[in-house]
């Protein structure tokens, strides 16, 4: 696992924000020390760990504009176990007031990141849904992305685009980034369509697609009106217990990779994956080239795939 690991999609409602409080949950439970940076000025990660983010001292807005110290604005969360970087809709200022700065403006979150870097052990950014400014600071900031993603007929389209914009950042910015992983949510498995673009992009991205499936659980959906991530709300319930699974798979995945015992055959460039993902969105035409792309049976999704 790497130590900031962006949650992306520039699709709204994939799970992107459920998936921040609980896996921070998760691996705060593993005793990790965990901080969460609620990056998307909607807040919800904020509300989602039952922090009014009407009552905040300093947020992400002030930390990425440089007007506060990262420290300042970090605020436990109770019980959970790990630490908050709060938002609110400030933050859709802070990045019209980027976007007019001339240089720099896309290594803000980075660099207010340094001080604190060591104090975690993992550092997970809810990104907004869209490939904005906040995003591409949070992905020159991250050692690697996990991308949610929902395995319905649009799933696909847009995540050439992301991988795309993964791929510049990694050549103009940031050279180590990679995919964490690509993590199947509010899976029904009852679904006929859900298990056929599952398995297409089993077929295609391979080792990259995380083996736990996260299921649609209502426990996952309403733990957010109680302020707490799933494991405190019902810490029995399937949708807790996977993200306790993600984060059990993530840790082996880094012990592994820890161990060298991860040899395998070089990944197929990101260009192979990328291009077989055309956008259309349908199951077929996705896999219609998906057998063609070079290397895609050895499993792996591309150049920026780590090895886990
Ligand atoms: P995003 O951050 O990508 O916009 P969210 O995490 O906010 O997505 O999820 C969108 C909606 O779906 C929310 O109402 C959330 O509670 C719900 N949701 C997310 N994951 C699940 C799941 N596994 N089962 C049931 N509901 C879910
Ligand atoms: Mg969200």
């Amino acid at each position: 696992m790497k130590r900031v690991i962006a949650i992306a999609n520039q699709k709204g409602g994939v799970g992107k924000t459920t998936t921040a409080v609980n896996l921070a949950a998760s691996l705060a439970a593993t005793r990790r020390r965990v901080l969460l940076i609620d990056l998307d000025p909607q807040g919800n990660a904020t509300m989602g760990c039952g922090i009014d983010k009407s009552q905040l001292a300093a947020s992400a807005c002030e930390v990425l504009l440089g007007e506060a110290l990262l420290a300042d604005a970090l605020v436990p969360v109770e019980q959970s176990g790990f630490t908050l970087l709060p938002t609110n809709q400030d933050l859709t200022a802070a990045e019209v007031r980027l976007l007019s700065l001339p240089i720099a403006r896309e290594t803000k979150l980075r660099h207010a990141l340094q001080p604190k870097r060591e104090d975690f052990d993992v550092i997970l950014i809810d990104c907004p849904p869209a490939l904005n400014m906040l995003t591409v600071n949070a992905l020159v900031a991250a050692d690697s992305v996990l991308i949610p993603m929902q395995c319905e007929y649009y799933a696909l389209e847009g995540l050439s685009a992301l991988l795309n914009t993964v791929e510049q950042i990694r050549v103009a910015a940031n050279p180590q980034l990679c995919i964490e992983g690509l993590l199947r949510t509010m899976y029904d498995p009852r679904n006929n369509l859900a298990n056929e673009v599952s398995n297409q992009l089993l077929a295609h991205f391979g080792d990259t697609v995380f083996r736990t499936v996260i299921p649609r659980n209502i426990r996952l959906a309403e733990a957010p009106s109680f302020g707490k991530p799933a494991l405190f709300h019902d810490k029995e319930s399937r949708g807790a217990l996977a993200y306790l699974a993600l984060a059990g798979e993530m840790i082996r995945r880094e012990e592994v990779a820890d161990h060298g015992s991860n040899v395998r055959p070089p990944p197929p460039a990101l260009a192979a994956a990328t291009a077989t993902t055309n956008g259309n969105g349908t199951g077929a035409a996705y896999a219609a080239p998906v057998s063609a792309a070079p290397g895609a049976e050895a499993g792996a999704g591309g150049t920026l795939v780590k090895d886990h």
